[in-house]
């Protein structure tokens, strides 16, 4: 167990990473989990603060990228007792990959609804995000649209996007293909293509800039970039780009909006097993969810949490309340149709 903590601590500094040691109140002896976090620290500390406060037990952190790579090539000597990280498309890699194992928990499983956890156990979603329709307030003039539309002619040259192949368009047009079946949604993904105002380049915040540039009309985007935006004092342009565009929840009125997750995985080889039990029901609970929500500009998935006001100012959500697993069984397909539409070359004429 020493060796394998000092593997950890060597790791982390070889890797430049941030190993940052939470232990305010004196931890319990033994007690401590290690994280390795795809996620910002300044996104998930303040959970670990809390955590180790109320509970004791010392959070160990590696903040990088690569995560599950790296996880493959300790193998069974991974450090890591719990993975944390974003979309649907990384939590099915982690299992893929063969760095999960399941838990069975009554505790998480009261907490958050089986449409955002794994029917297996691998993986749980801890926040929501939904992918919204970004649309310029001065030339589109509507308050309601829906994925299906934006295939529709009328669109022709005002629709931006990033790449097709990034996660978060993969399981959305994994969600088209569970709605529409493949033929459906190919059909659409081409209309789509066809409505581009240019080749997909560029991050969920890129096209809103296009959009207030004046480049296109309305563009796909993932709800929390609106918050990032509005509150950037960093680079305050783009508290100019957020000021030019509604978000449009696409299809409030029938399915509801297609929606991703931030999630956590508990690690194959976790040494701190039982803290790492510890520690992932706590994320699942009142307090973490509040205080993850709040500081992600995310969507609680615990029912009777209350959204951030910023969050709450995006309008309502209804999401879609199609299973993230059955969008993982789809990723692949999505990803061959995008290619198979030259969805990535933007539009033909
Ligand atoms: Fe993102």
């Amino acid at each position: 167990m020493r060796s394998r903590m000092a593997a950890f601590i060597a790791t982390g500094l070889a890797a430049a990473a941030v190993l940052v040691c939470v232990g305010a109140t004196p931890a319990r002896a033994g007690s401590e989990v290690n994280i390795y976090s795809y996620r910002q620290p300044f996104l998930v500390q303040p959970l670990f603060d809390a955590f180790t406060g109320e509970t004791g037990i010392k959070v160990n952190v590696i903040y990088a990228e690569g995560l599950i790579e790296r996880m493959v090539q300790e193998g069974a000597n991974s450090p890591a007792d719990v993975l944390l990280t974003v979309d649907i498309g990384s939590l099915a890699t982690a299992v893929e990959q063969g760095v999960s194992q399941p838990l069975h928990s009554d505790v998480i499983n009261a907490s958050i609804p089986a449409t955002y956890r794994d029917p297996a156990g691998h993986w749980f979603g801890l926040t929501m995000r939904a992918r919204v329709v970004y649309a310029s307030k001065e030339r589109v003039d509507r308050d309601a649209i829906t994925y299906e539309e934006l295939a529709d002619p009328k669109w022709r040259g005002r629709i931006c996007t990033r790449s097709g192949q990034h996660d978060y368009n993969i399981a959305l047009i994994a969600s088209m293909i569970a709605r529409h079946a493949e033929a459906g949604a190919r059909e659409w993904l081409a209309g789509v293509k066809d409505n581009l105002a240019h080749k997909p380049a560029g991050n969920d915040r890129a096209q809103i800039r296009s959009i207030f540039a004046g480049e296109c009309d309305i563009s796909l985007g993932n709800t929390y970039y609106m918050a990032l935006m509005r509150t950037n004092d960093k680079e305050p342009e783009q508290k100019d780009w957020a000021a030019a565009v509604n978000i449009l929840m696409p299809n409030a009125e029938d399915r509801g909006t297609h929606v991703n997750i931030s999630g956590m995985v508990l690690a194959r080889h976790a040494p701190h097993r039982d803290s790492a039990v510890v520690l992932m029901e706590w994320l699942a609970g009142a307090e973490a969810q509040r205080i993850y929500a709040e500081v992600n500009h995310e969507y609680p998935l615990r029912p009777g949490v209350p959204v951030s006001g910023m969050v709450a100012s995006f309008g309502e959500l209804r999401a879609d309340d199609l299973g993230l697993a059955d969008i993982a069984g789809l990723r692949a397909r999505a990803s061959e149709m995008v290619d198979e539409v030259g969805f990535d070359d933007g539009p033909s004429s």
